[in-house]
């Protein structure tokens, strides 16, 4: 069995921001030349996400205005965690949209659904973060 460990760094300058990591995990897969497996993409921060879902402008609108609903950042002492610290809507929203996601690998290519693609969630940016892809298959 191979395996491959990559960490693709992020540093959002805005709060929050949807990012399509697509293009950059597929690298990844080819750089590790297996063409059966797995690859696994996880967020190693506990204020951003990596999840999957359709690259759609209309789609990140919605979540944002959704997640704010759930979790607003406003007021910020409103939260028992924002004790120096301003983000604890940011740790309930990558609650919300997950830690990591899962991608089958067939014939070394990502086997995704129709519209599938994979994305970086920053919920509490302005710094640099990294997201983990590990790729084991043969
Ligand atoms: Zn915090």
């Amino acid at each position: 069995m191979k395996s491959y460990r990559k960490e693709l760094w992020f540093n959002v300058p805005t709060r929050r921001a949807f990012i399509n990591i697509t293009e950059q995990v597929r690298e990844c897969l080819q750089e590790s030349e297996i063409s059966e497996g797995l690859v696994l993409v996880n967020a190693m921060h506990i204020t951003a996400s990596v999840f999957i879902n359709d690259d759609e402008s209309g789609l990140h609108h919605d979540y944002e205005v959704w997640l704010e609903k759930l979790a607003p950042h406003e007021p910020v002492n409103y939260y028992r965690h924002n004790f120096g610290e301003d983000n604890a809507d940011a740790h309930l929203k990558r609650q919300v949209m997950g830690r990591e996601v899962v991608v089958a690998v067939t014939n070394g290519q990502l086997d995704f659904g129709t519209w599938e693609q994979i994305f970086y969630g920053e919920f509490d940016g302005g710094r640099k973060k990294r997201v983990l892809v590990k790729i084991i298959g043969e």
